[in-house]
């Protein structure tokens, strides 16, 4: 034991995909205080048998009821096997869960983690697009459930950070870090034949494909600058981005006495990924490397040019008029990412369909569940029609 009293188990949503390995990695780090109980593993078969192997999780949910039958009949009954979105809501409800560590991409993430918040779990949540598109429903469940939220991403855990021990009501404003992605040092011209490749390589975070791109063409820090005007309850002019380079510095606040707090480390995901499952506690993270500020020798900082970066500036916007209009930022971007690695449209006209589907959209307020995935469905098949549009132009 080496830290708390008792055992933590934890459900994970998105076990095979970047966060989902780091978390294994981190819970097999430590078997006497962490146990993974139930999973998720999307479509990787090969990946879900190993891990299997590895932590004889109790429940384990696939994409498709075809994956879900192959599964049944080459394991035991000492495990269970479910499939499709009701699936990762039994996951996200585990019985024995103490903790969900919500790790999968995109809006999906929505139901299972509202569920799992009514089944009264500790939220560890990594899946941004979640907060991004219903972040109101979120927030409202937690403080009527009394459920902690404990963020995944290494800016807000970075903040989370900073802030213990402080009250929120003495904050000035939030300083999220940006790396600025593999394509900080083009201009817009530069970007205009960039390919699906070069985008995919991120100078210092190693990280998946959806979030990649994200972070190529900024869009990720504006989901970011969502997500932290929820998971903190700031209104967006408190809330700043700030380019910086090297990543050592996750994130910052400032508070009314111009003193600034900021968390520092070696870019490396499984620090916040251990942080969210160890809270309060701070176990060694075996293998991580730690900080030598002295070999690092510079930090550098610069201003986000929001006519650069465009998918910023439309987060910020998005985020104030608020209601729907973050629903369509978010689902207009996920179909747009994808278009773009799946070879369909260029990188640029990532943010050229954002736009668009922005543009054409009037904003509902205070939308419910229902409405907001009824804007999600339309949004991505105006994106899908605007692709359509796209391909036949070339
Ligand atoms: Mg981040």
């Amino acid at each position: 034991m080496l830290g708390s009293e008792y055992v933590k188990y934890v459900s994970l949503l998105g076990a095979s995909g970047s966060i989902g390995r780091q978390t294994l990695d981190v819970i097999e780090q430590h078997p006497t205080d962490l146990q993974l109980v139930a999973m998720s593993i999307g479509e990787n078969l090969t990946f879900g048998r190993e891990i299997i192997a590895r932590f004889s999780p109790k429940l384990v949910s696939v994409k498709s009821k075809e994956d879900c039958d192959k599964l049944k009949l080459e394991f035991t009954n000492e495990i269970k096997f479910v499939y499709g979105m009701e699936g990762l809501i039994e996951v996200a409800t585990f019985e024995q869960a103490d903790v969900l560590l919500n790790a999968v991409v995109g809006s999906v993430g929505l139901l299972p983690t509202l569920q799992a918040i009514k089944a009264h779990k500790t939220i560890a949540i990594a899946n941004k697009e979640t907060l991004v598109t219903a972040g109101h429903l979120i927030i409202e469940a937690a403080k009527q459930y009394n459920v902690d939220l404990l963020p995944v991403d290494s800016e807000h855990s970075a903040i989370f950070q900073c802030l213990q021990g402080e009250r929120e009501n003495n904050i000035e404003r939030i300083i999220l870090t940006a790396s600025g992605g593999s394509f900080r040092d083009k201009n817009r011209d530069e970007l205009r034949n960039v390919t699906v490749e070069d985008a995919l390589n991120h100078p210092n975070w190693n990280m998946g494909a959806k979030i990649t791109i994200d972070s190529a063409t900024m869009m990720n820090k504006g989901l970011e600058v969502i997500e932290a005007h929820w998971l903190f309850q700031l209104p967006y002019d408190k809330i700043n981005v700030l380019l910086h380079k090297e990543s050592i510095i996750h994130s910052m606040v400032e508070f009314h006495d111009s003193s600034v707090i900021a968390q520092l480390g070696t870019p490396d995901m499984k620090v916040p990924i251990q942080y969210a499952l160890t809270y309060p506690d701070r176990f060694e993270l075996i293998g991580s490397t730690r900080l030598n500020l002295a070999k690092v020798g510079q930090l550098h900082f610069k201003d986000v040019d929001l006519d650069r970066y465009r998918a910023v500036r439309f987060a910020y916007t998005a985020g104030k008029i608020g209601g729907t209009m973050p629903t369509v930022l978010n689902a207009a971007n996920e179909e747009a990412v994808n278009a773009f690695l799946n070879h369909k449209i260029s990188f640029l006209a990532i943010e050229e369909l954002i736009e668009n589907a922005l543009d054409q959209h009037s904003p509902i307020m205070n939308p419910s569940l229902e409405i907001i995935s009824q804007v999600d469905v339309e949004t991505r098949a105006y994106i899908s029609q605007q692709v359509k549009e796209l391909i036949k132009k070339v």
